[in-house]
């Protein structure tokens, strides 16, 4: 180790009894805590996939891939750690079994192992450890939180369980172990139990590993029997059993752990002392929530949140933050309506409705199935002034839609949907189409943070307050700049392009009251206490539509 080297604490954070209690928001709240009391945090996502990247599942199976500045195509748990941790992360910050294996075997077919018998323990576990240590060195955190995908007992993550406790022994007072598990109320029973929790407990012990805090998830908080009887059978110290019961909103969390002064505890178990404390920003964050109670009705037009009879809003997670951060800024309350595009094509009546909502969004996707629906919706939305912000898909159907009612090219489409499309008004990137043929998909679409050059004067600029911006991306098709003239003629306006492709990143369009689309993603950089100005910007408009 280098003297310039500093000593992190590693947090685990494991997930007991079931999935989905909200590991990422627990592991979030404890590094919001633990910076509010002055140390510098990174989080670290190790999800138990075979995927290198979550690129390549659809959102319906996984939720949103989130994007970072890098590129990197990732959990969502990595937005949520940059809502509340405030800080960019990245590759480094992403690990998954795909990737873990892809390094060890392209390492091994390297002579990586010098003719060593490669195994999957120890190797398998000390790559593993070799990216925690990595990020760690490279973000000089004081305390790096690592949240293990899935549910102890599964044979997914046993080998990440593993690593955990090899690095326990390394490094014996570098290491805690959170256990975030979930406590059922039977309707039938009425009463909470912590049995599961018991069984969580146990497996964890099995892969040699002591929680040393449990996080007890319910609908209710834990009381105190509880809290004796987890920690007897648990072997957990009974003040390190915390109660984490539902919130809404989920910035209510870190407030609702240091209520039990967690963050004290774990300095404690660190062997460290706070050196200030000071959750004032988040306070005042939710005194805003809490009081803001006229509402903004915003409409998301999409399709990835059908599950049979479920709604599932995960797959535009970040979309739904930054409405939520830009209404509060306005002391608002956002209402949110899943607006599914489907119904829009077989029902062309049902567009006047569109106009209950305050504003319409329609997000990014991919692929045919949805597309004239939110066609449709958009142009509903040019022809009534009904403020509209186009993320990425939603700007390139934006510019389908005006390309064929303004522009009068009937069968403007994308290539993306009709291959052979003449009126190719979005067209497939030029070095996309080699990737495509060869159906190399993984981690090859335009992705990550590229610069913008914004037109003063516009909607955009005035937003941002600035002329170059840069935000992040993830897509294969652009703006088929043949057509920029004509489209151009007709009062669409080329708010921002990137300049070192001449690639249109902004449209707009003159004469309305907020219509435009982008062809990053803005909701990727929102954050609760730092608002995206797109989204600002919309809302403010949204607001005067009332
Ligand atoms: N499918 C479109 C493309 O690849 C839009 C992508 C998106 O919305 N993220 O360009």
């Amino acid at each position: 180790m280098k003297k310039s080297d500093k000593v992190a604490k590693y947090i685990f954070v494991a997930g007991g009894v079931m999935s989905s209690i909200g590991k990422g928001i627990a592991c979030s709240s404890i590094g919001k805590i633990l910076q509010s009391k002055g140390f510098k945090v990174t989080a670290i996502k190790i999800d138990p996939y075979i995927n290198v990247d979550a690129g390549t599942m659809n959102p319906i199976e996984h939720g949103e891939v989130f994007v970072t500045n890098d590129g990197t195509e990732c959990d969502q748990d990595i937005g949520n750690y940059e809502r509340f941790l405030n800080v960019d992360l990245g590759s480094d910050n992403y690990i998954t079994t795909g990737r873990v294996y892809q390094t060890v075997i392209n390492k091994e077919r390297n002579l990586g192992y010098g003719g060593k018998c490669v195994e999957v323990v120890p190797d398998i576990p000390n790559e593993v450890i070799s990216r925690i240590e990595k990020a760690s060195r490279r973000s000089k955190a004081d305390f790096v939180l690592i949240e293990i995908g899935g549910t102890v007992g599964e044979y997914q993550n046993l080998l990440f369980l593993e690593a955990a406790r090899m690095m326990k022994i390394k490094k014996p007072k570098d290491i805690i172990f959170v256990l975030v598990s979930y406590l059922p109320i039977p309707r039938m029973v009425g009463e909470m139990k912590t049995k599961p929790t018991q069984y969580a407990v146990r497996s964890l012990n099995m892969a040699g590993i002591q929680p040393d805090f449990i996080l007890a998830r319910g609908d209710k908080p834990l009381d105190k029997p509880r809290k004796k009887k987890i920690s007897i059978f648990c072997n957990v110290l009974e003040e390190n059993v915390i109660s984490a019961p539902d919130a809404d909103p989920i910035y209510e969390i870190p407030i609702i752990f240091e209520k039990e002064n967690l963050g004290n505890k774990i300095l404690k178990k660190a062997g460290m002392k706070p050196k200030n404390s000071n959750l004032k920003d988040l306070l005042k964050l939710l005194r805003t929530i809490k009081t803001s109670a006229k509402p903004v009705k915003i409409g998301v037009v999409g399709k990835y949140f059908k599950t049979g009879k479920f709604t599932l809003m995960d797959s535009y997670i970040s979309v739904i933050e930054a409405i939520k951060h830009a209404a509060w800024f306005y002391k608002r309350r956002p209402e949110i309506f899943w607006l599914d595009s489907e119904k829009y094509e077989e029902n062309p009546k049902e567009l006047i409705k569109l106009k209950n909502y305050d504003g319409i969004i329609v997000p990014g996707g991919f692929g045919s199935r949805g597309v004239e629906g939110k066609i449709k919706a958009i142009g509903f939305c040019r022809k009534n002034k009904i403020p509209y912000l186009g993320l990425c898909l939603g700007m390139q159907l934006a510019v389908i839609e005006f390309a064929r009612n303004i522009c009068k090219l009937n069968n403007a489409n994308s290539t993306e949907f009709l291959p052979n499309c003449k009126e190719n008004v979005i067209d497939v990137m030029p070095d996309q189409k080699v990737l495509l043929r060869e159906k190399r998909y993984g981690g090859t679409m335009r992705l990550g943070e590229y610069g913008c050059k914004i037109k003063p004067k516009t909607a955009t600029f005035e937003a941002y307050g600035a002329k170059t911006i840069s935000e992040r991306h993830r897509h294969r098709y652009e703006l088929n700049n043949a057509f920029k003239e004509v489209l151009e003629s007709k009062d669409m306006i080329m708010a921002g392009e990137n300049p070192e492709r001449n690639l249109v990143e902004i449209i707009e369009l003159g004469g309305h009251p907020f219509f435009v689309g982008t062809q990053f993603h803005p909701e990727l950089k929102s954050r609760p206490l730092n608002p995206h100005p797109l989204f600002k910007e919309f809302v403010k408009a949204c607001l005067k539509n009332k």
